[in-house]
């Protein structure tokens, strides 16, 4: 889970739109808050990301679901309140259902930020404080098949590509130096930076895993001393640094 920045209200839910929906929703039931204009601003606020799990959205039959932080059913008149809304996929959303956030809160993404509740050990979170436990548990946020498994196989991709890149970078620090070796270095630390960037699916895991890395300590180290770490590379760190849970 990753802070999301939520973009501003959609001009089209004006106070007008929105009573009438409310009351719409009050007496039908019906599902008011799918409008098109509503969910593709959900979506560009998370990257296309389920705002709980982070898997990608619109993918491969996982639809995106509209998430009521206070629940519908108990704040009915929060159905279409801007400040109410998530991205979620079908499997969060499910598993928080009519969970009562106003008695036992959980995080809400786009108010608190998750690495002040969690943290990331093993592929499995862990809650720093009561809202992160109750995050957790009420998400189901360590399922093993359906969540921790996809961190891991990720994770292991990125650590693969740090074996790989941590070779070169010691063959360029004590060999010849060519142009050649020194681009694809600097460019594949970006691209494995790059999975770890708020865009990127897990990306709280892969940042975490990258900054629990030696071996990518070591990369940073060698790029240093080799004058190769840009300004590029320094912004990318500190988006890392900002996403992960430690
Ligand atoms: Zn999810």
């Amino acid at each position: 889970m990753i802070k999301v920045n939520k973009l501003p209200k959609p001009t089209e839910l004006t106070p007008d739109v929105v009573l009438k929906l409310t009351t719409e929703y009050k007496t039908t039931k019906k599902s008011v808050w799918k409008k098109a204009y509503i969910e593709e601003a959900l979506l560009s606020s998370s990257h296309s990301k389920c705002a709980y799990c982070e898997c990608k959205l619109n993918v491969e039959s996982k639809y995106m679901e509209v998430e009521h932080y206070q629940d519908k059913h108990t704040h009915p008149d929060l159905v279409v309140d801007w400040d109410n809304l998530l991205p979620s996929c079908k499997r969060c959303n499910g598993r928080k259902h009519k969970h009562n956030t106003e008695i036992n809160p959980i995080i809400d993404p786009s108010k608190m930020n998750p690495q002040e509740h969690l943290k990331m050990k093993y592929y499995r979170l862990i809650g720093k404080t009561d809202i992160g436990k109750e995050t957790i548990s009420v998400l189901l946020l360590n399922d093993t098949r359906k969540v921790v498994q996809k961190r891991f196989e990720i994770s292991q991709l990125v650590h693969e590509k740090i074996e790989e890149l941590l070779e070169k970078c010691q063959d360029y620090h004590t060999g010849s130096k060519s142009t050649r070796l020194r681009n694809r270095i600097v460019q594949t630390t970006k691209n494995i930076l790059e999975e770890a960037s708020p865009q990127a699916e897990y990306a709280a895991t892969v940042a975490s895993d990258i900054l629990n890395d030696p071996h990518f300590h070591k990369i940073i180290d060698i790029l240093k001393s080799e004058y190769l770490w840009d300004s590029e590379l320094d912004e990318l760190f500190i988006a890392t640094q900002d996403i992960a849970l430690l």
